[in-house]
């Protein structure tokens, strides 16, 4: 970890061309280190512009909504086989020591990149493996195919994974941990992406200002003719998914220009063009189903208000008209009896009910489009040589506090309690041992370890609050109220926690970022996460391939085992990116917001102290 460390620190003044620091540029030399001596020193030197800082081993970065021209191809080269002591903080130095590190200790690395939305973990991350990209060796096509697929996973994956908010306007609605894998050599030969958490409800419906996914505005602005006359596509104005919550545009986003960006890089990657037509298609088939509506009978049921959209959207999903606007406004349920399948009839859906059932159409189809593009990606990125070393990048979402927080949120930060647990596990466990090895007198740190905080939401037994989760999907079905009502009384369960209360339909954990106060409301729904039965059902009949190919999973699914989860799978992954990160060498950027406003001079203390108090 303190590899470098013990460098001579350079001297700024005779350095030739490197512009003079403001501050201190590692905050360990500070003569005091309170939260406000490091951003007294992050503000001088933000205004400065000296954006990067280290604290030790991890790189601050404070986004300075600018352009500062620090990433051209002359300030890369110079931070090339540089010690980092050797030069002003930088991304690429963090980038550079991670590739060195691995080359010379034959070990992998990886670098973790945190901090709220809009901070820059999204622009870190694409600095790093434009860094790695440059530096790391080979010629051959291959090799330089590799890269090339690399670079252009991210304006493919930006353009369906993230999204104007009122933040961010890219803001990554997802997490993502990309490994590029390197030969004994040091050459990348191959690569591989993970994605968590997409966030699908936004498919559907965003806050007033927000956008939808880009590839919408992009799709529906930019489409060629032939797209528009075969999928019915026209402005975003025309939809009610892109359309709904007032924003189309985006200052200093160019849709069209996006557009051509995205299919070239599915061209790198080697989506065909037939694949590239079915990806529009699924695209086509969701904005439509937005439009869809419904007005009440006379009998308090939804019926279609224009039969020509269902119709239109039973062209594009390839099956009988009928189907579709039967499927908008009914349900079929199947009678039980002590486990044993009973009579099969059908339900009429009231006008609520209906618009719900569309959305999940619309998100499931968006959310399996998401992972084919990803699974796709990585066919094409595989190896082509045996690889030795891995270098990941995790850019995540950080912590989220909101005014109201939901089952997303929860999983959100409960990823980051894992990568909290892994920084403290990683960096105290390894400072401490190289005490011991230097034998410098040293009392153990006592530090809050949020093992507690962990098991408080991931322990099967006593149950934590995923537990709780599935035990009442499990028992109260039907009827997503008597679940939520069902998780409240078995979250009783978890108040033995001193981190954990609960009162009147809302429980707080005091994460070690803060406590966060969650409404239970809705969570057992989707934490449940299940395809309607009609609607698999639906896509398992389609004509078209592709979209049978998004739902492979079979219609009648063992009804004595429950499908997992959507906290099963968060759960899952998040224990397996533990393991990965575990095995490499990390290195932290922690980015930093200074203001709301997307301001290149503002400085707000308070939120900078609020982001520096999770250091
Ligand atoms: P996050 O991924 O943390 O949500 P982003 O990386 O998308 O945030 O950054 C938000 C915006 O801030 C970017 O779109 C860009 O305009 C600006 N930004 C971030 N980092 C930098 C940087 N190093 N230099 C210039 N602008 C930046």
């Amino acid at each position: 970890m303190a590899r470098g460390n013990r460098m001579k620190k350079a001297d700024w003044s005779e350095g030739t061309n490197i512009k003079k620091q403001a501050g201190v540029s590692d905050m360990t030399m500070l003569s005091k280190i309170t939260n406000e001596a490091i951003n007294e020193n992050l503000k001088m030197r933000f205004a400065n512009a000296d954006i990067y800082t280290y604290i030790g081993n991890v790189l601050i970065s404070v986004n300075p909504f600018k352009d500062l021209g620090i990433y051209t191809m002359p300030v890369l080269k110079s931070y090339e086989n540089k010690n980092r002591m050797e030069l002003p903080p930088h991304v690429y130095a963090i980038a550079e020591g991670a590739f060195r590190n691995m080359i010379a200790y034959k070990e992998s690395q990886c670098v973790i990149i945190s901090g709220e939305s809009g901070a820059g973990k999204t622009e870190a991350a694409k600095k790093i493996m434009e860094y790695i990209a440059a530096v790391s060796g080979g010629d051959s096509m291959s090799i330089k195919e590799i890269k090339d697929m690399v670079l252009a996973t991210n304006p493919l994956l930006e353009s369906f994974g993230c999204a104007k908010t009122l933040r961010n306007n890219n803001s990554s609605r997802h997490g993502k941990y990309l490994e590029i894998q390197f030969n004994s050599g040091g050459e990348p030969v191959g690569a591989i992406i993970t994605n968590y958490l997409l966030e699908k409800n936004r498919v559907v419906g965003q806050i007033k200002n927000e956008r939808n996914f880009h590839i919408f505005y992009q799709f529906t602005k930019a489409a060629s003719q032939a797209y528009r006359d075969r999928f019915g596509i026209s402005g975003p104005e025309s939809y009610l998914y892109t359309s709904a919550a007032g924003c189309l545009d985006v200052p200093n986003i160019d849709d069209k220009k996006e557009y051509a960006d995205t299919l070239q890089a599915m061209n790198v990657i080697g989506i065909t063009l037939a694949e590239q037509d079915e990806i529009h298609c699924m695209l086509a088939t969701i904005l439509w189903l937005g439009n869809v509506q419904f007005s009440e009978g006379d009998d308090g049921n939804s019926l279609v208000a224009d039969k020509g959209i269902t119709d239109f959207i039973a062209y594009l999903l390839q099956v009988g008209p009928e189907t579709v606007s039967k499927l908008m406004v009914s349900r079929t349920m199947e009678t039980s009896r002590g486990g044993r399948r009973g009579s099969i009839y059908e339900v009429p859906l009231n006008v609520a009910q209906a618009r719900s059932a569309r959305d999940g159409l619309a998100k499931a189809i968006y959310d399996r489009l998401f992972d084919w593009i990803v699974v796709r990606v990585n066919q094409a990125m595989q190896a082509r040589a045996e690889s030795s070393y891995i270098i990941g990048v995790l850019d995540i979402y950080g912590f989220e506090i909101f005014d109201h927080n939901s089952f997303e949120q929860l999983c959100i930060n409960y990823v980051n309690e894992k990568l909290q647990q892994i920084f403290i596990e990683l960096t105290l466990k390894a400072e401490q041992e190289e005490y011991v090895r230097e034998q410098i007198k040293w009392k153990p740190i006592d530090y809050f370890n949020n093992k507690i905080v962990c098991d408080l939401i991931e322990a099967k037994r006593p149950p934590g609050v995923f537990a709780a989760m599935n035990d009442a999907c499990a028992t109260a079905h039907a009827d997503p109220k008597a679940a939520d009502q069902s998780l409240g009384q078995r979250l009783n369960a978890c108040t033995h926690s001193k981190h954990f209360m609960q009162y009147d339909g809302k429980f707080i954990i005091k994460h070690y970022a803060g406590d966060v106060t969650y409404e239970t409301t809705g969570m057992t729904d989707k934490n449940k996460d299940q395809l309607l039965r009609d609607h698999l059902e639906l896509c398992k009949s389609s004509g078209n391939s592709f979209l049978k190919g998004l739902f492979p999973e079979p219609l009648d699914q063992d009804s004595k085992k429950r499908p997992p989860t959507a906290s099963d799978r968060i759960k899952q992954s998040a224990n397996e990116l533990v393991t990965k990160l575990m095995q490499s060498q990390p290195s932290y950027i922690r980015t930093i917001k200074p203001n709301e406003n997307k301001s290149p001079s503002e400085f707000d203390d308070k939120r900078v102290l609020h982001q520096v108090k999770y250091l």
